[in-house]
């Protein structure tokens, strides 16, 4: 199964996109992500709570995520740019939980083999 490995990049990237909050809650968020490279838009869907935080995205890569253990979760650039967009506060991803930790940030594991830390 593969997952994101190239979390740098991923985020790099997320720093171009334009985002277009829809709905911001206390469960559930779901952002309008406009590639800042092919200016194609997608939609992020974001879920606050529960043991597998993270975000769907019906982008090519999001599509392809598998079911199960992962549940769909993905973490392509435009979940980095919904969750920075959710924060007001700069997110960032990172490989390992090694290396969101010393970051002395919140942390949270959004799946698709990544951390993101917040602030
Ligand atoms: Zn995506």
């Amino acid at each position: 199964m593969s997952t994101i490995v190239n979390q740098k990049q991923i985020q790099d990237k997320s720093r171009t996109d334009d985002v277009n909050v829809i709905f911001n809650g206390d469960r559930v968020a779901t952002v309008e992500v406009t590639s800042g490279k092919s200016g194609d838009t997608y939609r992020v869907q974001i879920t606050k709570t529960g043991d597998r935080q993270g975000a769907i995205c019906n982008c090519n890569w999001g599509l392809h995520r598998p079911h199960g253990e992962n549940a769909q979760r993905s973490a392509c650039h435009h979940v980095i740019a919904a969750y920075n967009a959710i924060n007001e506060k700069p997110v960032y991803a990172w490989k390992t939980e090694a290396d969101a930790d010393r970051q002395k940030k919140a942390k949270l594991f959004i799946g698709d083999g990544t951390w993101i830390t917040i602030g």
